[in-house]
């Protein structure tokens, strides 16, 4: 067994993620998104259980869309970012893989492009975001010009992306949509993505394009009654494998930011920075010890951490720690280490041994 910090990565909870974002969204088809070498959970692996799930996947470039169809995944894929040279179009024609267009240097290559076959287009659409996209002003124009090629296949796809779809009191994703739908293009729509597909219902057009809630997690900023049925999938665990008795006083860690200001018993975990633990975990910060919850007590090394275990019965070397996943939020520890569960999840780095159990 070795080393006992690990991802465990519950399959069964993916799929029935993919069902509670399709019973939100019936009458639309499911784009999931696998970018990022799938939000740090492992590309290949995730894009394997999904792609008899979902409709299409999509990655953020071709480099991640080749990693999959070097591992047989063969579902379409949609590039988020489309292409970023000329020549990446040629091997997306080969591969079947579907492409973003958003400024006039992507529509000039494809215009200009001798292709195998056509190409799948989805055009994006700026509607008040200010990151990727044609101005809607412009939209109907760049639509027409990829209906006019030959290298676009028929169907266009028109697609945009929202600010603030997470905070229901936000009224930026209205002011969005109306803009979307007073756009005269024809064909399939796409605008939700997570916090869209849970939280607007009128956002959901032909494709839905769920990341982050396939996972398990809530995007959402507020309590949300749909997000309430999701389980997660990632839970980071390792194990105890060293405990000490310190007086009151005496600190712990580097720096020595924690003081006991009480007869302390310091559980040491065997994970840190190293293994994606966000170093910037305040003092307090909960754990789980043998499921019973603890509090982070000194700053995060890069291979252990120090849990003030005090108040715990039956805490030995080898009780087992859950740091998020299963029975702990990963917003909530997020919270505590000031950033999104987005970012954790993402950097999981290779270090820590992904486990896919599949019941
Ligand atoms: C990342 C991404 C998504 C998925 O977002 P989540 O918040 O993870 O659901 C959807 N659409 C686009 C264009 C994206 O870049």
């Amino acid at each position: 067994m070795g080393r006992p910090s690990r991802a465990r990565l519950d399959f069964r909870a993916l799929r029935h993620n993919v069902g509670v974002a399709r019973q939100l969204a019936p009458r639309s088809r499911l784009m999931a998104v696998v970018k990022a070498n799938a939000y740090g959970h492992g590309a290949v692996a995730i894009a394997g259980a999904l792609q008899a799930e979902a409709d299409a996947l999509a990655v953020a470039c071709i480099e991640e869309a080749l990693e999959l169809r070097y591992a047989g995944i063969d579902a379409p894929i949609l590039l988020l970012e489309g292409c970023f040279e000329a020549h990446e179009l040629q091997t997306a024609a080969q591969l079947d893989l579907w492409v973003t267009i958003e400024n006039e240097r992507q529509l000039q290559w494809l215009e200009t492009a001798s292709l195998p076959a056509p190409l799948t287009c989805w055009l994006k659409v700026d509607t008040g975001m200010n990151r990727m996209g044609v101005s809607a002003l412009r939209a109907p124009a760049f639509f027409q010009r990829l209906k006019a090629s030959h290298n676009a296949a028929r169907e266009i796809v028109t697609y945009t992306h929202f600010a603030s779809a997470d905070d229901v009191a936000s009224q930026q994703t209205a002011q969005q949509l109306a803009i979307f739908d007073a756009l005269s293009v024809t064909g399939p729509r796409s605008a939700a993505n997570s916090a869209g597909l849970l939280a607007w219902p009128g956002a959901h057009y032909d494709w839905v394009r769920p990341g982050y809630m396939l996972y398990g997690n809530s995007p959402m900023m507020q309590d949300h009654p749909n997000t309430q049925t999701l389980l997660p999938v990632m839970t980071l665990t390792s194990a105890v494998i060293s405990l000490r008795d310190v007086a009151v006083g005496e600190s712990v860690g580097y720096g020595g930011t924690w003081v006991a200001q009480r007869a302390s018993r310091i559980a040491t975990v065997a994970i840190g920075y190293g293994d994606g633990y966000p170093r910037e975990a305040a003092n307090g910060t909960p754990v789980l010890v043998n499921g019973q919850r603890a509090a982070l007590a000194g700053r995060i090394s890069m291979d252990m951490m120090t849990v003030d275990v005090t108040a715990l019965d039956a805490v030995e070397l080898g009780s087992e720690v859950v740091l998020w996943g299963a029975g702990l939020p990963l917003a909530e520890v997020a919270r505590c280490a000031n950033t999104i569960g987005y970012e954790l999840v993402t950097r999981m780095p290779a270090r820590t041994p992904r486990i896919v159990v599949h019941d």
